[in-house]
Formats: C-alpha cells, structure tokens, sequence
C-alpha cells in the first residue's frame, strides 16, 4: 500500500478524531468558533492519561517538585510586572484585497514578479467630471485624457505645472470635482506579487478588484510597473495582495473583574500558567519546607489570541500547560537545563513517541527572550512538518525578582548554610497538553491490513497508543451476546478488571468488527469470553479466555484470575 501523504493523513487523523469522538470543533452546531475544541468521550480519557502521567512522573515520583493550582484569573499587577501587557504581542499583517489577517513572522518568503500600481481612475466618470469643471469646453484636453487612460495622474500633473494658464485652471476644477466624489480617482500605492510563471494580467485582476473595493468600478490602473523580487514576506501568499505593515498584537484576552466595567476593572485570561507559581512562590515555599533545587508543577487552561489559529488543535486560543518551574542557585542554571531537556525527551518517550521524530532546537540568541540564558525547543515532526511541542527555558531570575520589584514583598530564598539571601533562579520546561494529544494521535495512527471475517484481508485503520495513555485499555467481548453463559463470564471480567482500569464491555456484532472498532479507537488488549472458558470443549480451559493484543493481533489463552495482574504490568 502507497504510505498517504502527509496532507492526506491529516486530512485522515482530524476525521478519525470526530467520527470516533476524540475531538469535536467547539459550538459545532452553530458553525464553530475558530481556535476553539471541545474533547469527546475518547478523547478525554487521552488528555487525562497525558496529564496524569505527567504528574506522576513530574510530581509524584520526585521529592523535589509539588504540585499548585493556581486561578486563571489575577490581578492584573502580575501581567504588567512580567512584561505581558506590553509585549507578549505578535507582529501582525492584513491582507489589503481580503483584509485576512496573518502572523507576520509566519508567512513564508516567496518569490516573483511584484506589480505596481501609483492608484485607479474610473475614466468615463472622470470624463463627466471634467466636463462639469469646464462646461463642456477643452475638447482636445478631453481628448488627451482619453488617449493617456494609464498615465493619468502624470497628464493632471503636467497641467499644473503648465505655462498654460487655461490647463491650469481647469486642473484646480477638475480637482475641486474630485473631492466631492470619492469614487472616481484613487491614488492609494498597491501591488502584486505574481508567481513565475504567471502572467501580468492576474496580477491587473487582483488590482482592479482592490481598487473596485474601494469604491472605483471600471478602473483604469495607472503607473504600473514591475520588478523581480526574491524571498518576500510583504504578501499575502494565498492572492499575491500586498498587506499591511506588520503591527504588535497583543495576544491576551481582556476581561473585567467584578460590576463595572471600566480601567480598574480590567484583567486578562491567564496567557501561560507560569506566572501563578511565581507570585506563590514565597507561600509554597514556606509550607512545603523545600531546598533549592526544588520545583513546582501546575496544569491548566491557558488562552492566547491567536492571529491564526491552525492545524487543527495545533495552535488553539484556548488550550492547556503543564508547566514546571524548577527553582535553583545560579550557577546550577546551565546544567539543569540540559538535565530537563534530557527528562522531557524520555517523557515523550515514554508516551509512545519515538525519539527519531524529536527534535531539540537550540534557540539562537537574537530570538530568545532577553533574560533567558538559554533555550530549547522540542519539536515533533507532525504531519504539517517540524513543529514546537515544549520549551525549555533557563529564565535566570527575571520572574521572582519583577515580582518582588512591583509587590515590594521579599522573594528572597535564605541559604541556611551560608547563610546568604539571593533570588532563585529558575529553569522551565513549559508543554502544550494538546499539542501533546495531537502528537501521540498522529504518533499512533497507522493502516495496515487485517483479516476480515472470511479470511479475506482488509485495510484496518489503528492508533498504536502506548497503553500507559490510551484511552480504553482493555475490550470485553462475549462471543455471542444471546448465550447467557458468555454474557454473565463478560460481565464478570468487566467487574474483575474495572477497579484497576478503563474497560469497555462490547457484545454486538461479529467478533472480528468488534475488534476493528477498539483497534480504530487505540485499545491494546481485548479480551474474549468463549465456549471454551465455559469448559465445555476441554475442562482443562475453564475459566480461560483469549487476549488479544491490539499491534500484532496475537492472541493468547490466559486465566481469568491472571488478567488484572497481566494487564495492570503492561498499562503502568
Ligand atoms: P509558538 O511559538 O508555537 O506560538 P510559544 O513559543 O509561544 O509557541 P510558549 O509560550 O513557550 O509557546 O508555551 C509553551 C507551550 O504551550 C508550547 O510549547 C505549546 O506546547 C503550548 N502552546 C503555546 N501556545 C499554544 C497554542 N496557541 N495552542 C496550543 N498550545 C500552545
């Protein structure tokens, strides 16, 4: 079988997601809401498993590191002392032709031919026009005009600097003509980027439609020219249209706290978690009776305004962190943040991912925040190329020591042995659940081929999670769902097995179909109540079933009584 292309297998993994409830589009019945997804029955218990896991191994498993659920809402002192209010912006562009706006940092270079234009002249009104400035006299001016219906703009110039007395007044009645009608002339600077191979004249469609929108029917383009231009990110790559300049957006959503809505009022949805867990810092710090280092986790909602929400869960403008801030001395910075880089690559790891579709970016210099001594990004090769799913940052002491400036409280950690005050510093490692989810999603989707009830063999669609996070981990299945006998067995494997695992009871339709479905939806084992664990066929294999294993379709004969301890081995 040809593999699909990446474009396909995205196309295949975001219908799988809605067709089996992984992951629906938010207010879908009244059209959506870009940036915006709600988690279905699946997959809830996929982004449950990923925090979960990550709490055990972040939280749990360590003696350094507790845990903080800090509100979404806070004052807004926090979002000015740690920078936010005035620059976590992105530099934004629109589109003058459509007005789409676009990430100006993300739009790729391209090359071509850019059409310039110094602005359009609707000429048979300009006609009237001119008529009405000169009673209907000038007719060899008039006829100028009309001979020169793209240099415009030069022919109205020359008549002002004329010697011609006459020329020049009709150019100050003509003027004072225009003024009042807005949709005659317009001046306004445009182009167009063609791509090679494309003709001039798609580039004058895309202009007259621009200048049509601004209120000039049946223009004629004046000034055009043209140019070679390579690697330019000054248009809009779907239509070739010319965009803004790029202006800063802030991507904090505002909101008012409390019955008036005014200055006083205003704060802001949490754009990271970060920042709860600094301003807690001193109160966690007390109770839990930490040394440096030490750390502290938190999971939750975030929101950012993006300018283009995409790929599908991708970029949301509401999604979820998992968030630790280690804290430390100063010189142990470096050798931590190449301590946690190395942790987070063993965690993804150990969610199923392979480390061959890692990659660890070193950000450069100039594109690191400037209190930042050093940053990773870990990126997954996604089906929509080499994307981040985590940074890893050493944030020096920029965070504690904006608080402790703007609260005027001490944030100071006191070195019992030297006894030396200092600001700790801090090192990040900062992941995106959903970006995760979608990772491990895309990670496990597979087709391979699969017998179907006659032996014939079939394209059989499987997500291979990692059992640790799938969402069901094990399928029961009577045989025949009206032999009492097998049903009551299913039901008690379902009731064995239920207090140590998410299980799934299914009993309709052939085995093989049911099989199918919980191998589409990712289950690792299945587990199957026969005649033979009735005892019927051979004593010997009472109260035995099958158990099926999702990636290689084995199946073994187990008792019922070594199930919890089998699968409960292989779901840790
Ligand atoms: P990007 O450059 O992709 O916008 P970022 O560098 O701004 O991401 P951080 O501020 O470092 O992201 O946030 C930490 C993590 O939070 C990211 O690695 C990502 O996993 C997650 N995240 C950030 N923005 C989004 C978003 N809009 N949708 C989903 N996850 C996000």
């Amino acid at each position: 079988m040809s593999a699909p292309t990446n474009v396909q297998r995205m196309d295949k993994i975001v219908s799988l997601c809605k067709r089996r409830g992984f992951i629906f589009q938010s207010s879908e019945i009244y059209g959506g809401l870009n940036g915006l997804w709600d988690y279905g029955p699946l997959g809830v218990e996929l982004k449950r498993n990923v925090k979960n896991y990550w709490w055990r191994v972040m939280v749990h498993e360590r003696d350094d590191i507790v845990g903080l659920d800090g509100s979404i809402l806070m004052n807004r002192v926090v979002w000015q002392a740690s920078g936010h209010e005035d620059t976590f912006s992105d530099p934004m562009v629109d589109c003058l032709l459509t007005k789409k706006r676009f990430r100006a940092d993300q739009i790729e270079p391209r090359s071509g031919t850019a059409y310039y234009f110094s602005g359009a002249v609707d000429v048979q009104r300009l006609l009237q026009k001119f008529d009405a400035a000169t009673h209907g006299g000038a007719s060899n001016v008039r006829s100028e005009i009309e001979a020169r219906k793209n240099s415009i703009f030069s022919v109205m110039a020359s008549w002002k600097t004329s010697p011609d007395l006459n020329l020049r007044k009709i150019e100050s009645a003509l003027r004072a003509e225009l003024q009042s009608d807005k949709n005659v002339v317009s001046d306004f600077e445009y182009s167009v980027l063609v791509p090679p191979g494309k003709p001039r004249e798609s580039a004058q469609k895309i202009a007259l439609h621009f200048y049509a929108e601004r209120g000039i029917e049946n223009a004629e383009l004046q000034g055009e020219r043209s140019e070679a231009i390579t690697n330019t990110t000054r248009y809009n790559p779907e239509n070739g249209s010319l965009l803004t300049e790029p202006r800063p957006f802030n991507l904090m959503f505002k909101t008012y706290v409390g019955a008036t809505e005014d200055e006083s009022s205003i704060t802001y949805l949490r754009p990271e978690t970060a920042q709860a867990i600094f301003v807690q810092f001193k109160n966690v710090l007390e109770v839990s009776r930490k040394k440096l280092p030490f750390g502290i986790a938190q999971i939750g909602k975030a929101f950012r305004n993006e300018i283009n929400p995409r790929n599908f869960t991708f970029r949301s403008r509401e999604f979820e962190q998992m968030e630790l801030e280690y804290f430390c001395r100063p010189e142990q910075g470096m050798e931590l943040l190449e301590y946690w880089k190395e942790e987070r690559l063993k965690f993804y790891e150990n969610i199923g991912i392979s480390r061959s579709r890692l990659h660890v970016l070193t950000v450069p210099n100039e594109e690191r925040a400037f209190y930042s001594k050093g940053t990773y990004d870990i990126e997954y090769d996604f089906p929509f190329g080499a994307q981040e799913l985590e940074g890893v940052a050493y944030r020096t002491d920029y965070d504690l020591s904006q608080h402790q400036k703007a609260s005027g409280k001490s944030l100071e950690y006191f070195d019992e042995e030297t006894k030396q005050k200092f600001i700790p510093h801090v090192v990040e490692p900062s992941a995106g659940v959903d970006r995760t989810v979608l990772a491990v999603i895309c990670e496990a989707y597979a087709e391979d081929e699969a017998p179907d009830e006659k032996g014939k063999m079939e394209t059989r669609i499987v997500l291979r999670f990692h059992p640790r996070i799938a969402p069901i981990k094990c399928a029961v299945f009577p045989l025949l769902k009206n032999k009492e006998p097998l049903v009551a067995k299913a039901k008690e494997i379902v009731d064995l097995l239920r207090p140590h695992m998410y299980v799934f009871y299914d009993e309709s339709g052939a085995i093989g179909r049911r099989y199918r479905r919980q191998d589409e939806i990712g289950t690792p084992f299945g587990v199957t109540v026969d005649f033979e664990t009735l005892g019927e066929k051979d004593a010997a294999l009472r109260d035995t079933v099958t158990l099926r294993e999702r990636d290689s379709m084995k199946q073994d004969r187990i008792a019922i009584k070594d199930l919890p301890s089998i699968l409960i081995s292989r779901i840790r």
